[in-house]
Parts: structure tokens; sequence; C-alpha cells
């Protein structure tokens, strides 16, 4: 991660496109824009590299959940369940649509942990939302089983494992849907963007159909041509802009991930010469995006001992125990219920009573993983003396 580092001339080169016709907008202008249609063939090409039947661009990996969400018909009075571990951009969009965020622990693949997915579900859960955190699998079968079998369909948050698969399925794919961010740190990027994956021809419909405002789609599907509304939308439609560096950047992936694994692979190899050290479990390596190189200590404090030799040498690991936007117990505006809205929305209902509390400590298990799991990113880039100096400093940790 991130795509910028491989940013080029095929980039430019598909920008340049959009720039000779003079048309930025995904829609109409038939004639100005002599058949360059960016947006729409980025969502061609991304929907045939997940395998999938459809897929719909829009202008985040948040606004790609709050879509899905929407299209999945999700709203007030209905839960939704993720995990503790995410970044705070899933539940914003649960929030968002007015449904109640409900929290999972994670086990050792650092995503939803099944078993607790079972205990967490009530007749109000309108869907779940795995996430394939830092690049690797959700125990995804298992959890579209337990779905499945209740009728409750699966959002897949992959905005950070794009390109990741399980045996050749892609990641995203698995799920009633899929969500994908092109964010600016993220392993291919559109500086700002996302997608919606799906195999539901009618779900597309009314997804395609509310990030534009809710224009008819029909007698055009993917774009505009008929007259009527069938739902009140909103705007949350890509640029031709992204769409044509999308094209770039798609076309990347699988050798940015390559490239990755390779450093990854280097990076692991040397973090499990610390003495009860484990890698973080990963349900297929060969899907792995390896955008980030996870490994598991055997407890706070020798994690923490093993961080300080690494941020003497200059190479400090993320701790997500310390990190204030991916993890439950640190998401302090979430616990406080701290809103710009004077009713307190959407924590407090009209009125002013609180409708959703949350126990800083309801997550033992994970917030014991987290604790002890050191992460580095990883660059698709990196040059030969960082990653020796880093291998170099990881050795000298094993030691003491
Ligand atoms: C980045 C990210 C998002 C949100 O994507 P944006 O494009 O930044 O809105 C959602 N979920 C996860 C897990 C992310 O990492």
């Amino acid at each position: 991660m991130p795509g910028f580092e491989v940013f080029g001339a095929e980039e430019k080169k598909e920008i340049q496109d959009v720039l000779d016709t003079g048309v930025l907008f995904r829609y109409e202008f038939a004639e100005q824009r002599k058949g360059v249609y960016k947006v729409r063939e980025f969502e061609e090409q991304y929907a045939k590299y997940c395998g999938t039947g459809f897929a719909q661009a829009v202008t985040s990996g948040t606004a790609a959940l709050k879509v899905a969400l929407t299209a999945l018909g999700v709203g007030p009075g209905d839960e939704v369940i993720t995990q503790g571990f995410t970044f705070v951009a899933t539940w914003e969009a649960i929030l968002e649509v007015g449904a109640i965020p409900v929290f999972t622990e994670v086990d050792e693949t650092l995503n939803m942990d099944p078993a607790d997915l079972l205990k967490k579900i009530t007749a109000k859960t309108a869907c779940i939302i795995p996430v394939h955190m830092l690049g690797s699998q959700a125990d995804i079968v298992a959890i579209v089983a337990i779905a499945a079998e209740r009728n409750i369909p699966v959002l897949e948050d992959t905005a950070q494992a794009a390109g990741g698969h399980i045996r050749g399925k892609r990641l995203g794919s698995f799920g009633t849907c899929g969500t994908f961010s092109f964010d600016a740190v993220k392993t291919m990027t559109t500086g700002e963007g996302g997608m919606i994956i799906t195999n539901d021809q009618e779900l597309w419909r009314t997804m395609s159909e509310y990030q534009d405002h809710g224009h008819d789609h029909k007698v055009n599907p993917g774009a505009r041509g008929g007259e009527g509304r069938r739902f009140i939308g909103f705007n949350f439609r890509m640029m031709e802009l992204q769409g044509a560096i999308g094209l770039a950047q798609l076309a990347k992936l699988d050798s940015m991930i390559d490239a990755q694994k390779k450093t990854r692979d280097a990076l692991l190899e040397a973090a499990l010469t610390i003495p009860g050290t484990r890698a973080r479990k990963v349900i297929d390596p060969e899907g792995d995006t390896a955008t980030f190189c996870c490994f598991i200590l055997s407890d706070r404090d020798q994690a923490a001992k093993v961080n300080e030799v690494l941020r003497e040498a200059g190479c400090g690991a993320i701790n997500f125990a310390e990190n204030t936007w991916h993890f439950y117990p640190r998401w302090e505006h979430l616990l406080n219920g701290s809103t710009p809205v004077k009713s307190g929305w959407p924590f407090a209902e009209p009125g002013g009573k609180r409708r959703i509390v949350y126990d800083p400590e309801a997550l033992p298990q994970s917030a014991d993983l987290i604790a002890r799991t050191l992460v580095f990113p990883v660059p698709v880039k990196m040059a030969n003396d960082r990653l020796q100096l880093m291998c170099e400093a990881l050795k000298k940790a094993a030691a003491v």
C-alpha cells in the first residue's frame, strides 16, 4: 500500500482521454464525450476482475457502505453486526442509515469471530458486515453460512483487501454485496472513490438509482434514460477523472500485490524468529494481499518490549491498542455518543433519550489479541536497505 507509489504514464493517459473530451461527468453529454465513459468502463472492468455480474462506483468507501446498506433496506429499528476492529467508517455508515452497530470479537484472523457472531444475532439483525481488515480474509465462508441459515444479508467491507481472494474467489463476492475504497492510502487508489460489487441485478439497480438522486436507470441500466423515479436518492456519483485513474490502477493491482508479498514474506520470516510469536491466521495465504505484515506475540509486555527495540532502530510497528481510529475501546466519540446534532442523534432519540450505550470492556478477547499484535504497513516499493534494517531490528528484538 498504497497505489500512488506506482502512479505513472498509464494514469496520465487515461486522465488525458477525459480532459480531451472536457466531459467530467459520468452521465449524459453523449455527443461531446465521443464514446468516452471512464466510470462505466471502470465498473465493467472491476466487476469482471471480481467475477461478479455488477459493480457500482461511488464517491468513497464510506459512501459505498451507506449506498449498499440503503439498497439492502436497512434503517432505523435495525441492528447491523460488524467487528470491533475496523476503520470507523464501517460503523459511521451503520449510524448514518439510522441503524445500530453491534460489535463482535475478532479471532486470530484479526477479523470477525464467527462464534461470537452467533451470540450477537437477534431478531433485529438486518445485515452482517465482516471486514477483511489489514488485507487478509475474514472467515467469510463460515460467516456467510451462518447468515444464510437465518436469511440475513452479508455486506463484505473489502476496503482494505481489493484483489484478495480465497481459492480464486474474490473477496467481496461471497456475500450479498461487497464494498471497496480507493482513498489515498488504499492498495489501489483514485484519490477518493469507492465501489460496490454484487450478483443481484435488482440490488444493483437500486444502488445505481439511489446514488444518482433516484434518477430512473430502468430503460438504460447503469445510466439515465427514464423520466420516473421509484424513490428518493442522494448524490454519491463518481467523476470521470476518478474512473480514468481507477482503470489504470486496476491494471496494476495484481503486480502491486505480488510486490507486497515479497516484502511481507521477508518481514514475517524475521518476525517469527521472536520466541513465542505467531503469524496472524490467514485463511488462504495465496489470496492474501500482503498489504500489512501482522504478528502476534505471547503477551502485551513482550509486544511492548519488542516494539521498543524496533522504535530505537527507527522502525516502530503499529500497535492498534494505541491507535484511536481502528479499535473499539479507543473510539471515544462512539463511547461518549459525541455528535454535532443538537438532539443527540444518532446516539439519542429526538427528545434526548439515549438509545445506544456502549461498554468499553465489552470485547475482552479482542482487547487481549490486539494489545499483543504488532503491524507493519507494507509499501509496494521498499528500498532494500530499509528492508534489511527492519529485518535486522526484528532479529535483535528476538534476542531480548
Ligand atoms: C478506508 C476504509 C473505509 C472507508 O473508505 P473511504 O474511501 O476512506 O471512505 C471503510 N472501511 C474500511 C475498513 C477502510 O479501511
